[in-house]
């Protein structure tokens, strides 16, 4: 099937062909690293996470480079705030990061520049963009400094990623504040700034100072990618001033075709409001963690195609939790029903399987559609139940085992349905149980009497009794689970 990829520059879905055949170059922009990061930024990177494991899997060998902003203006804030160096404070957030996305299951990037290890590029690329005509220097902090501006009057392709006009531009620059008297044009952007007293900075031909925020991704994904490369992705956010800024840098320093194609995720709401930090309105992963199984996140994340907003909710996320864990008994169950017996694949794949199989790798090569790869799981999974409850039926042994080898499979490209299940469908129970019936809580301790009231009944075998126990208890959300071994309980997660 032939890959298609929406790109932002062109706004077409066009045939994918890579720079170099078979290799692909991938350079996402990555967070600022001054506090723990939201589920917004958990949806772009579990989203390339599943676009540089397809590529893979297509046969591309990739090179995924994503990097870390710790040299920002929030960065010297913070840590000035929190009476540390900002050094500090940027190390332990990228720390937290690196958990988080662990935590999703995101795979490594190949690189992960930091702009304090790529100073010498920065500066040589700011060095390179003046001598090409394209930026000048101005007066800076102190007597022995300048700043650098990008002129945006030499470069005519200014606006093509985001269509905005010259006009808008200087509007939307005068709009915010009084234009800058040291900018031939408002919408000028700094490529160097000069140190204000107290502030970080490095070395450079301008005196002490530090880089401004888009040159350093113009920088680092020339230094790791070339002057050309394949993808270039972020948040819908970045395209205007981020992502524009960026190709006249590039384009301006090397004067090459920098990135080929575009590709920006839509956002993550809440109340149809975008989720971020400067409107308050976010959830950082780690409280989401707190509630809910990373698979979970997960499964939601991936469950709106990137190109459309994707509203978190309560009951959006419950609903995901009802479906992973349902997903995930039935592979268990498999799992269990498959114990010691031979291998069964046969090599003759049940059609359920082989059409699955095919509308999800058509689905993720159109556009990397990934509510439709997971849609492409229901009938493979609902036939794994159907086979579950008459196991004994010719084939069900087969089809069990083939269900179970296409949810390998496709769990390796979205990183969904591949953990041990027993494991998380455990998880996902406890988990439920210490959010609903907290350890030591007057709920649970209700519950505890309420189950062990009914063992005593069903040991006098009083079965009204038991009954009724049972009824009471469901109508406070609890499932019992009766066995040779006793009963134990579980919240109701509600089934399909
Ligand atoms: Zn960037």
């Amino acid at each position: 099937v032939q890959l298609r990829i929406t790109n932002t520059l062109t706004r077409q879905k066009e045939p994918f062909a890579p720079i170099v055949p078979g290799e692909v170059s991938l350079y996402v922009c990555g967070v600022t690293v001054y506090d723990f990061s939201h589920v917004g930024h958990a949806r772009v990177y579990v989203f390339f996470d599943v676009v540089q494991r397809t590529l893979c899997k297509l046969g591309f060998k990739v090179r995924y480079v994503r990097n870390f902003t710790d040299v920002d203006d929030k960065i010297i804030k913070r840590a000035n705030e929190n009476g540390e160096e900002s050094r500090a404070l940027s190390e332990r957030f990228i720390a937290a990061f690196h958990e988080d996305m662990a935590a999703l299951g995101c795979e490594s990037p190949d690189v992960e520049p930091k702009v304090t290890t790529h100073m010498a590029a920065i500066v040589a690329m700011v060095e390179q963009i003046v001598a090409r005509g394209h930026a000048y220097e101005v007066p800076g902090e102190t007597a022995e400094s300048r700043d650098v501006y990008f002129s945006i009057d030499t470069f005519p392709q200014y606006g093509e990623l985001s269509r905005r006009q010259q006009d808008d531009n200087e509007a939307g620059a005068s709009d915010r504040v009084a234009p800058d008297p040291r900018k031939r044009n408002p919408a000028d952007f700094a490529l160097w700034k000069s140190a204000k007293p107290g502030e970080p900075w490095w070395d450079s031909p301008w005196g002490k100072g530090r880089p401004g925020w888009h040159i350093e991704c113009s920088a680092m994904s020339c230094k790791h990618l070339g002057s050309r490369f394949d993808i270039h992705g972020g948040g819908k956010d970045l395209v205007f001033p981020h992502h524009e800024n960026e190709i006249a840098q590039s384009k301006a320093a090397t004067g090459d075709t920098f990135a080929q194609r575009w590709m920006h995720l839509a956002f993550l709401t809440i109340d149809q409001e975008k989720m971020s930090k400067s409107l308050g309105n976010f959830f950082t992963i780690r409280d989401v963690l707190a509630r809910f199984h990373a698979q979970v996140l997960r499964y939601f994340l991936l469950s709106a195609h990137y190109l459309h907003p994707l509203n978190f909710s309560d009951k959006a996320l419950e609903e995901a939790n009802r479906r992973v864990l349902a997903v995930y008994e039935k592979l268990a169950a498999a799992d269990a029903w498959l114990v010691g017996k031979p291998a069964t694949v046969n090599g003759k794949t049940a059609p359920v399987v082989e059409s699955a199989r095919s509308e999800f790798w058509d689905a993720l090569c159109d556009d990397f559609n990934t509510p439709r790869a997971l849609a492409a799981l229901s009938e493979p999974i609902a036939a794994l139940g159907q086979a579950l409850d008459k196991p004994k039926a010719a084939g069900g042994d087969v089809a069990i085992a083939e269900v179970l080898e296409f949810m390998r499979e496709t769990g390796k490209v979205l990183g969904v349905f591949d953990r041990d299940p027993a494991a998380v469908v455990a998880e996902i129970v406890e988990g439920e149980r210490q959010r609903r019936f907290p350890d030591g809580s007057d709920e649970r301790r209700r519950i505890d009497s309420l189950v062990a009231e009914r063992q005593a009944a069903r040991v006098a075998k009083d079965w009204p009794r038991a009954d009724v126990l049972r009824d009471e208890l469901t109508n406070v959300g609890v499932e019992l689970r009766d066995s040779r071994e006793g009963t134990s309980w579980r919240p109701l997660i509600g089934g399909e």
